[in-house]
């Protein structure tokens, strides 16, 4: 009887183990990778250099902060679309910045699908200033369209995975990212070169860094 009693303990102790160590495992990821070329890299070589004053042989990030975005474009084909090609096509005020694309990291679709466009590690042109530390996940959605319940559990599962694999001190969205002029963490040479932006919006992301259990007040940690 006892033996039965220790097994079926011994049983109960995996399960809360086994429960307790899938909050940390890697959600899917379907794999959907842009054109990197040696043109992008020599872009992204030079962005580091221009905008963020970096010198470095290779377009590598130590990702430190997480930035969240909705795409204004609404579905994960288009958007992927846009970001594909190296070259900027057609917006002056950032083209004159840099010839470099925008792209992000990750996309995450209104069903909560989320595709890897790029290595966590590979620079990415989404957030001025911050770039150069930032990992960026845009979110097919709108003003007209707000973020799903699906997509704010997606997002959950994948910073949760990816702050338990790199360094990360802040996940904002991009409507937040002028919080950090002024601070050691901003990096652009320009101080006009700015954009004004309200993506995701402050009901998203106090709802996702309440499911992450991360800082409320960014401010307040910013001058801590
Ligand atoms: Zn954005």
């Amino acid at each position: 009887m006892r033996f039965y009693l220790e097994v079926l303990l011994t049983i109960c102790l995996l399960c809360v183990i086994a429960v307790d160590g899938i909050a940390q495992v890697r959600p899917d990821i379907v794999q959907r990778p842009i054109k990197w070329d040696e043109q992008r890299e020599k872009l992204s070589l030079e962005y580091l250099l221009q905008r963020h004053g970096i010198q470095t042989d290779t377009a590598r990030i130590t990702p430190k902060i997480v930035v969240v975005h909705w795409t204004d474009v609404m579905s994960v084909r288009k958007t992927i679309g846009v970001f594909n090609p190296v070259e900027l096509p057609a917006r002056p005020n950032l083209k004159k910045a840099s010839a470099l694309n925008v792209s992000s990291q990750f996309v995450i679709g209104r069903d909560g699908s989320i595709f890897q466009l790029l290595p966590e590690t590979t620079f990415a042109r989404h957030t001025i200033g911050l770039n150069y530390c930032a990992i960026g996940i845009e979110n097919i959605g709108s003003a007209r369209y707000p973020l799903t319940q699906a997509q704010l559990e997606a997002n959950t599962a994948l910073i949760k995975y990816l702050m338990a694999k790199y360094p990360i001190e802040f996940v904002i969205g991009h409507h937040e990212y002028q919080v950090f002029r002024g601070s050691n963490w901003w990096k652009e040479t320009d101080p006009n070169y700015l954009t004004k932006k309200t993506d995701p919006g402050d009901a998203f992301m106090n709802q996702l860094r309440l499911n992450l259990g991360v800082q409320g007040d960014l401010v307040h940690h910013l001058s801590k």
